[in-house]
């Protein structure tokens, strides 16, 4: 087999800043050792997120020319609803400016104090508007999902007898909705089948419960559902994709992930109660029913990425990409969650660095390491993110300590990623001088974005 390459030439191109490891470790110092407070510019490879940060297309950037200004019932409005309805079927399509504003409307709406949401496993954000509102955010992924070191096709799965027992124990009438995270970003960037969608559905079904899914990456989803799942591999990621939207009643989905853009998102459904009440509440936060929080050039952008997503000489590039970086790791060594996710390569931290316990931090030890060795930029997914206090004031720890990879769209080459891949096996053959953190501030919600830590 040919070298899978990038489906795309390069029209414009954006310079990169070279730092020496002297200035990293002071500018590391100075942004108090949490990669969210460092400069960009100081950046050599970011891998913070591939939110927002894919490169649009040539059009893409003709239709922002093309896109539609008019405050009311503008032209790029309507191309955003006839494309977000033809692929998912759902009714009501309400732009919003990024995929948690959808999640802030949608939880004000029916969200609140007894209500609990269960989830494949939350984002962090998704979590943070349920729990805003006063409703529980309750994770079920399969067990499968939790182990980092098994290789299994579908680790996104939603845990269906967990979801039986919990709907039992919690009571439907307190369960307003269910979501499901295509891929599980959280869980590793791991897909869902479709039958465990529909199988998800079909459980919801018999108490009542409608499905949300958080759609972001749909088609990263549907690409592994084509590759994996028996009985896919004829069907295109497109009819795929609609079949995933089939089981659902609606959707939240942030743009900047598979629909190519650097802003937006959107929150769709078919129930017409909670339409009226969301756009009502858009209108006050957000703005008028046909723009939300967008320009129309966004909603042009926007239409065009998501037909654009479900190309598969992208897919194939963009999957292959993933577990390239991946196979290169494995390779030598260093422990990441099998097999690589859709969007990033998550290193096992309490693997890597085990002589660092989980309170002390070491996902976040290794991405420090990483900055200072290599100039390249990742975020912790462990302790710091989803770290709690209990009673006593001890930390909660989550069951992972992970640290993610996470792969811009159309932004790297082959190159770029031999050039992480060495700096992570660096950084991974001397493990042993890794170090811990404590944190010194802290915010009471989403803390890892603005937390401030000091070396041990
Ligand atoms: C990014 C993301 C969100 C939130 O979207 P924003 O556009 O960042 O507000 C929600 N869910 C998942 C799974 C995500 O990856």
């Amino acid at each position: 087999m040919k070298t899978i390459i990038e489906p795309f030439k390069i029209k414009s191109v954006e310079p990169i800043n070279f730092t020496t490891r002297e200035q990293r470790v002071r500018i590391l110092q100075e942004a108090f050792y949490n990669p969210f407070l460092i400069h960009a510019d100081n950046v050599l490879i970011d891998l913070l997120t591939d939110s927002g940060t894919s490169a649009m297309s040539a059009k893409q950037w003709s239709g922002m020319m093309d896109g539609d200004e008019s405050y009311a019932g503008s032209r790029s409005y309507f191309r955003f609803e006839q494309t977000i309805r033809s692929l998912t079927g759902f009714n009501h399509i309400i732009p919003t400016h990024q995929g948690r504003a959808a999640e802030k409307i949608l939880f004000s709406v029916v969200g609140g104090q007894g209500k609990f949401i269960p989830n494949n496993t939350h984002f962090d954000t998704t979590r943070a508007n349920v729990e805003f509102s006063g409703a529980v955010a309750v994770d079920l992924p399969t067990p499968e999902g939790k182990q980092p070191a098994l290789r299994a096709d579908f680790k996104g799965n939603m845990d269906l007898d967990a979801l039986r027992k919990f709907i039992e124990q919690a009571g439907p009438a307190n369960i307003p909705l269910c979501m499901m995270t295509v891929t599980n970003n959280s869980g590793g960037g791991q897909p869902v089948s479709l039958s465990n969608i529909r199988a998800t559905k079909q459980l919801l079904q018999e108490y009542g419960i409608p499905l949300f899914l958080d759609a972001c990456r749909f088609a990263e989803n549907a690409f592994f559902i084509k590759k994996r799942e028996p009985g896919y591999a004829q069907k295109s990621v497109e009819e795929i994709a609609r079949e995933m939207f089939s089981y659902a009643d609606g959707c939240t989905m942030s743009a900047k992930k598979d629909a190519l853009v650097n802003m937006g998102g959107f929150l769709a459904m078919n129930n017409d109660e909670w339409a009226r009440q969301a756009r009502n509440l858009l209108i006050v936060t957000e703005g008028f029913t046909t723009y939300g929080g967008l320009a129309g050039r966004d909603l042009e952008a926007i239409a065009q990425g998501l037909t654009e997503i479900l190309d598969e000489h992208y897919l194939t590039y963009r999957i292959r990409s993933v577990e390239y970086l991946g196979e290169k790791l494995t390779n030598a060594g260093v422990p990441i969650v099998q097999p690589p996710g859709g969007h990033a390569i998550y290193l096992d931290a309490k693997a890597f660095a085990p002589h660092i316990p989980q309170h002390e931090y070491p996902g976040q030890a290794i991405v420090c390491a990483l900055y200072e060795k290599g100039g390249i930029r990742c975020v912790e997914i462990g302790s710091v993110m989803f770290g709690t206090y209990g009673p006593d004031g001890k930390l909660i720890s989550p069951m992972m300590e992970l640290v993610r990879l996470a792969i811009p769209r159309r932004v790297y080459t082959q190159s770029h990623i031999d050039y992480v891949a060495e700096v992570v096996q660096e950084v991974y053959a001397e493990r042993e001088r890794l170090r811990g953190f404590r944190i010194v501030e802290e915010a009471p919600m989403l803390r890892h974005f603005t937390a401030k830590f000091a070396p041990l």
